[in-house]
């Protein structure tokens, strides 16, 4: 098990790709865990739901990890024009401890997702009727997640959110760096 090593910040979606390869309109992909920004024909961010572990509450919680499920989980899409992509989600921190949790991610909807979305990228969809930002139900703790503290997280990018202090400047909001 690889649950005594700290959990990343930045996990790589390489394990996933099998399934991706299996599913319908997925064996035209390659993943290529070295793709970045520069270069690629498509990128963007975009949520992704799974659950976090927190191993680090587990002495203080009578030895049961922390588990909090989020569906907004940030997640960065690379996709070159020979069809090789990178995925990388960006982890969360526990509200407990401050320590960052295992990802595990929902497999069947992020190959789905996934698939969607490149689908678009590639001509071979039409935009669905709403192509606003995905929006997600539920409360998003930016403070916790990691996209939000590189300021690349879509949810911050969320302009019909009034609540609080989304009305303040949203770019100077995003340029602060902790
Ligand atoms: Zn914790
Ligand atoms: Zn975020």
């Amino acid at each position: 098990m690889t649950r005594n090593k700290k959990p990343q910040v930045e996990i790589d979606a390489a394990k996933h790709h099998a399934a991706l390869a299996r599913a319908e309109g997925g064996p035209q992909y390659e993943y290529d865990p070295t793709l970045t920004a520069k270069g690629c024909y498509r990128f963007g961010v975009r949520t992704m739901s799974g659950l976090f572990i927190c191993y680090a509450c587990k002495h203080r919680n009578d030895g049961i990890p922390r588990v909090w499920t989020s569906g907004a989980v940030c997640t960065e899409l690379y996709l070159s024009k020979d069809n090789t992509y990178r995925v990388v989600f960006n982890a969360q921190r526990c509200r407990e401890c401050e320590n960052f949790g295992r990802f595990k991610v929902q497999e069947k909807k992020y190959v789905d997702r996934v698939l969607d979305i490149f689908a678009l990228w590639t001509g071979q969809r039409e935009a669905h009727e709403s192509t606003g930002p995905h929006k997600s139900t539920g409360p998003h703790d930016s403070d916790r997640c990691y996209g939000c503290y590189k300021g690349i997280c879509p949810w911050s990018d969320d302009d019909e959110d009034d609540s609080n202090d989304k009305k303040k400047s949203k770019k100077t909001r995003r340029r602060r760096r902790r």
